[in-house]
Parts: C-alpha cells; sequence; structure tokens
C-alpha cells in the first residue's frame, strides 16, 4: 500500500505516545501510505526518564546529519563491580565502539521530526483517557487544549510506556514486572569511555556513565516495593559526587501474554519489549515499530496477529537469553565472582543481540567451567 488515503475523517491509525515506539511506527506506518495521528499527553522528549545508552543500530533510525548533534560518548566496554565504588573490577570490552550515550531527548524530538515528514500528524498536549473497539472502527478520546476530542480510526497503537493506558482500556495483560528506575547527573566532566556496573541491588544494578562535557550519570533499577531513592542516595554518597537534576521512571521486564486486541496493538514498553537484562527499550521498541508497519493492513486487522508473532520471532530469542543472563545477578557472590573471572575480557557483543554476547573463547570457558 504506497497510496495515501483521502481525508474522512477516519484514521487508519491512531497512535497514543510520542517515545521512539510511537514516532517510529508512526513515520514507517505513514511511508507505507498510512494515514496517521499521534496524540502525545505532554512535550515530545520530556519529562527525562532514561539513560540514552544504546548500541550503535540506533544510527539506522535517525537522519545522518542528526548524528553530531545526538551522541554525547563513545563506549568500548563495561567495568563490572560486585561492591561499590572502589571495589576491584572486572573489564568486558572490545577493540571497537560498543555503544554509545545519546541526548535522549533530542532522540525523540528527532524522531517525531522523521515521523512529520513522512506525512503523519502529531498533535502535543492530548492526553488519552479513553479507548472503545467496535467491529468497524475504535474511538480514541483525548483531553487537549480545546476540551475532549474523539477521533476514530481502523486502529489504535498504543506506545504509551511501561504504564499503558491503552493496554488497560483494551484488556490487555500487563508485563510480567515493572522495575522502579533512578538516574540523576552530576556536573563532572568525564571523558572515560568504560561504563561502570555494580551488582549492588537486589535482582538488578546500579550504574555510572561518563557523558563527556553532558556530565555523569548515575543510575539504578529495583523492585517495585524496594527504596529506589534512599538505595540511590547510598550510591551518589558513595562516589562522593552532588547530583544536579535526577528524574525516576519504570522499566517493564517480560512482555505481557498478548499485545494485540480486536483493533489494538501495542509497542515499546506498553508491550515489555525491552531487554530483562539491561531494561534497555530503545531500538526493541523502534523495530517492533517496523515489524507493525510491516505486518499489519489497516484495512485487515486479523493481520495484527501476524506482527504478534512476528515480533516474538524476532526479538522473543534475545528477551529468553536476556532473562538468563538477568538471574546471573542473582547468583551467590563467590559464583559471580568465578563467573566474572572466567567471562571478563574481549568480549563479542553486540548489546541488544544477547545471543552474539560471547566470543568463541568465552563459550569454550563456560563449558569447561559449568
Ligand atoms: C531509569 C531508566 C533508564 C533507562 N535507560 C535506558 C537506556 O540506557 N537505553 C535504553 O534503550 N532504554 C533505557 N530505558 C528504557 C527506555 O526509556 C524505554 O524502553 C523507552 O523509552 C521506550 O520507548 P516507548 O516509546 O515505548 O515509551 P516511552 O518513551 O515511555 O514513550 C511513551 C510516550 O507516551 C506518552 N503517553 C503516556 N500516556 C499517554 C496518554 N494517556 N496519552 C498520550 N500520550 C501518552 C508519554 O508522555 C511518552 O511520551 C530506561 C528507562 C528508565 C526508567
Amino acid at each position: 500500500m504506497t497510496v495515501a488515503r483521502p481525508n474522512t475523517g477516519m484514521y487508519d491509525a491512531v497512535v497514543v505516545g510520542a517515545g521512539p515506539s510511537g514516532s517510529r511506527f508512526a513515520r514507517s506506518a505513514a511511508e507505507r501510505g498510512w494515514r496517521v495521528l499521534v496524540l502525545e499527553s505532554g512535550e515530545i522528549g520530556r519529562p527525562l526518564a532514561c539513560s540514552g545508552h544504546v548500541s550503535l543500530d540506533v544510527w539506522e533510525f535517525v537522519p545522518d546529519a542528526a548524528r553530531g548533534e545526538l551522541l554525547e560518548n563513545e563506549i568500548y566496554g563495561a567495568r563490572f563491580h560486585l561492591g561499590g565504588a572502589d571495589s576491584p573490577a572486572h573489564r568486558f570490552h572490545k577493540e571497537t565502539v560498543v555503544s554509545n550515550a545519546i541526548d535522549r531527548v533530542g532522540l525523540d524530538r528527532t524522531l517525531a521530526d522523521c515521523a512529520r515528514d513522512a506525512g503523519a500528524e502529531i498533535r502535543t498536549g492530548h492526553s488519552v483517557t479513553g479507548v472503545e473497539e467496535f467491529p468497524d472502527r475504535v474511538e480514541i478520546t483525548a483531553s487537549g487544549p480545546d476540551g475532549v476530542e474523539t477521533f476514530e480510526a481502523r486502529l489504535v497503537c498504543g506506545a504509551d510506556g511501561p504504564r499503558s493506558k491503552v493496554r488497560r482500556a483494551v484488556g490487555l495483560p500487563d508485563p510480567g514486572e515493572l522495575l522502579h528506575g533512578v538516574l540523576g547527573f552530576s556536573a563532572e566532566t568525564d571523558d572515560d569511555d568504560f561504563v561502570d556496573v555494580h551488582l549492588t541491588v537486589p535482582r538488578f544494578f546500579a550504574w555510572r556513565i561518563p557523558r563527556q562535557t553532558a556530565g555523569v550519570e548515575y543510575g539504578l533499577a529495583v523492585a517495585p516495593g524496594d527504596d529506589a531513592p534512599g538505595r540511590f542516595e547510598a550510591l551518589v554518597d558513595d562516589y562522593g559526587v552532588e547530583i544536579e537534576r535526577r528524574c525516576s521512571g519504570a522499566i517493564p521486564i517480560g512482555p505481557p501474554d498478548r499485545t494485540v486486541g480486536e483493533r489494538s496493538f501495542l509497542v515499546g514498553d506498553a508491550a515489555g519489549q525491552t531487554k530483562p537484562f539491561t531494561g534497555g527499550g530503545i531500538l526493541y521498541g523502534m523495530r517492533a515499530a517496523d515489524i507493525a508497519a510491516r505486518e499489519i493492513d489497516p484495512e485487515r486487522p486479523a493481520t495484527l496477529h501476524r506482527y504478534e508473532h512476528a515480533w516474538r520471532s524476532e526479538l522473543g530469542g534475545d528477551q529468553t537469553i536476556g532473562k538468563l543472563i538477568r538471574a546471573g545477578y542473582s547468583l551467590p557472590r563467590p559464583v559471580q565472582r568465578a563467573g566474572m573471572r572466567a567471562f571478563a575480557g574481549e568480549i563479542g557483543v553486540h548489546m541488544d543481540r544477547p545471543t552474539s554476547l560471547f566470543s568463541r573463547a568465552q563459550l569454550r570457558a563456560m563449558v569447561s567451567w559449568g
């Protein structure tokens, strides 16, 4: 389908949320000729609740000209610690750049601009309050600057993040777990090219990411009910730094059993499309957004199931291995120490594809170790 549809008042899709997943879906669908409206409750990219630490694949999703503006640091590896700031480090690294720290607010704005350029309409300041599916359409109610408005579409795309309203409104199940992430920035200038990872919080980790002149970021994520702010204070006290800006957000781990309804589908954090061992979801969300635009025909809602099947078959294997890696964060200390010694060194890592995580030498070490 490549021909734009006439303006009949009916959209092919209303996308709820202009984060990376929603904007990417809007762009890909508009490029295929869909008539797309994006409703975003706030302003694009704000408030920030993300490290913006991503694999180099991110550059496939933004115009080349944006790279210079968005790139903050190039990262070659990670120092893993079983204790705090001064504890011994196990270095995992590559000879070439593994990942980038990027300006996440700028990323969201760039992706939204790309969606607009492709023909999608984006309305900010529109908070979706209701979604109702009918046999021939879906109605989306939003509260905006001009009051309450209702929009009609063939499909609704829930790209509205971990606490998705669309998911709830259409009766789709929640992700397995919602972690609580907290991060903050100090004013230090640090051009180090390694991140630090501390396995000092239950079932997840704390981190330090140098961002050259954009400061240094400290953060952690914990299970709900745990004391995220208290643990964050302990982390920055341990490093002895002053934090100027801090923020927090939810991280969904473990996708829900279903991510499509009668005329609805979820992408990104709303669908639990994250890496279980880091909580990162920018790249998985955008990849799933492209899969949705490729597999779904807005005139044939039955094709929603093609999307469900395709995203799970393209991302599910990495999510399963990511879950196993995360289980390693909870192993007894002596086992972790032995594992670190066995695996540390040069890694053949692609950070979004844990299936590529270990080099041949490390796999050999794992077999002889286990
Ligand atoms: C502390 C922390 C650190 C992280 N670090 C990383 C990292 O380094 N790398 C990485 O890849 N990922 C990271 N993540 C995860 C990453 O932020 C998410 O995976 C990513 O933002 C998901 O994108 P999304 O578009 O699906 O959802 P979101 O980015 O959450 O976007 C959802 C959008 O929907 C809007 N919205 C919500 N409800 C409504 C409504 N009712 N009506 C209209 N609009 C609505 C929101 O305003 C928002 O703009 C981190 C998360 C946290 C919490």
